[in-house]
């Protein structure tokens, strides 16, 4: 079977530091060291945050977009974001 994804308007913000948006904490992360740099963009862990989705911790990099749905809110990579949205006149 072959899927449309239904339109739905969606608010979303660059993430790039600590304090850019409230539903995003401090990364920390049993095992992983804040030192230690990310597989996913080479920057260091403590340069990273952290968003709570249905209850699982899940990493955001810098420069990741953050998409709020429903009152969560979860991270996308910028290129992955640009091919499925486009903004809403
Ligand atoms: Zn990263």
């Amino acid at each position: 079977m072959t899927y449309r994804r239904k339109k739905l308007v969606v608010e979303a913000t660059v993430w790039n530091k600590d304090g850019d948006h409230p539903n995003v904490t401090e990364f920390k992360m049993k095992g992983v060291s804040n030192l230690s740099k990310c597989l996913d963009c080479g920057e260091r862990m403590h340069e990273h945050g952290m968003v709570n989705l249905a209850g699982r911790a899940i990493k955001v990099c810098p420069g990741d977009v953050l998409v709020h749905e429903q009152g969560e809110s979860y991270p996308m990579k910028p290129a992955a974001f640009e091919l499925s949205h486009k903004v809403e006149k």
